[in-house]
């Protein structure tokens, strides 16, 4: 077996379980495998910071075998895409498992049925029922940081009494920030529909009428009292009587932040998409 991380140890281990005789060569050193060694890495991460605070930072320069982040990553890969790999991986025996965050998501049980359920692309031929069992014991051998309850949500089951091998993450600032003030608010189901986006992105600027949105929206009445109902439904939207006016706001101005932020993302991302697309056709424009 060439190659002595996750992938590599977890095929050696099957394979030595079924009887098998496996040697597993590696390119780096064993370092890490020895507990003290390895907790003298984290020590060298924690006092590094700055020019080798990066996620390679704490492992010792094989000359022989180098690794991105030695001392720089840029150039030791060779990047000729568009969009440049950001990450690093290690050559030594753990290999880029000994960087390991321990986040893994299961697929929901709808991401095998995306044909039947939103009419998008083709329904998987195994279910998520089917693949529950490998789940668990992925989990296991990799070792993944979560909480069963925390994860329990869009369907997701889980058999009585699991429990993830590794306790959860803890949330970051920023994380503990957004829940603190979008609780309650069921933010994405409620922003699905590009109707709504419109509603707010014309509520951005302050409170309208409910007429003013009709008008502004060029929409019928009912489909979008239909849209607002939702949007305040979701506590997205407040509304007050003004004589025989209904005036809407939003209720929390973090809600344009969230749309401003999804705009940001989508424009650089399709910025990318665009970028790779042109790429794409140069070659075939050289072959003409
Ligand atoms: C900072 C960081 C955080 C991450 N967090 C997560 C996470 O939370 N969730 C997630 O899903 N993924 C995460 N990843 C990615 C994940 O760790 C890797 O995808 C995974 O460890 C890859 O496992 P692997 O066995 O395929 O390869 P590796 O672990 O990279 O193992 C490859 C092995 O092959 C050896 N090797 C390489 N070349 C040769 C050669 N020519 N001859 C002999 N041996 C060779 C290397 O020394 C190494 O031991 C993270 C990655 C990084 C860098």
């Amino acid at each position: 077996m060439v190659g002595g991380g996750v992938a590599g140890a977890t095929i050696a281990h099957k394979l030595s379980q079924a009887g098998k005789r496996v040697v597993l060569i590696d390119a780096g050193s064993a370092d890490a495998m020895d507990p003290d060694r390895y907790r003298s890495m984290l020590t060298n991460y924690y006092g590094m910071g700055g020019l080798r605070g990066t996620p390679n930072g704490p492992y010792p320069i094989n000359h022989d075998a180098l690794s991105p982040g030695t001392p720089d990553p840029d150039p030791y890969y060779v990047q000729r895409g568009p969009m440049n790999f950001m990450s690093d991986y290690l050559r030594m025996l753990g290999g880029s498992t000994l960087h390991w965050q321990g986040t893994s998501l299961r697929l929901v049980p709808n991401d095998f049925r995306m044909q039947t359920v939103y009419g998008r692309g083709v329904d998987w031929p195994i279910t998520y029922d089917d693949l529950q069992p490998h789940y668990r014991e992925a989990e296991e051998i990799i070792g993944v940081s979560a909480d069963v309850g925390d994860q329990r949500n869009l369907g997701v089951w889980f058999p009585e009494g699991y429990v993830y091998p590794m306790t959860k993450l803890p949330p970051s600032v920023v994380d503990q920030y957004f829940d603190a003030r979008l609780q309650g608010v069921t933010v994405g189901l409620a922003l699905a529909h590009p109707t709504r986006i419109a509603i707010l992105e014309l509520l951005s600027s302050g409170e309208l009428s409910a007429g003013a949105l009709i008008e502004k929206l060029g929409m019928e009445q009912a489909n979008v009292s239909q849209h607002l109902a939702v949007l305040r439904a979701k506590q997205i939207v407040s509304n007050r009587k003004a004589g025989n006016q209904v005036f809407y706001s939003v209720r929390d101005p973090i809600i344009i932040e969230v749309l401003s932020l999804m705009r940001t993302y989508f424009h650089a991302h399709l910025k990318e998409a665009l970028g790779m697309l042109d790429e794409m056709e140069k070659p075939l424009e050289t072959a003409r």
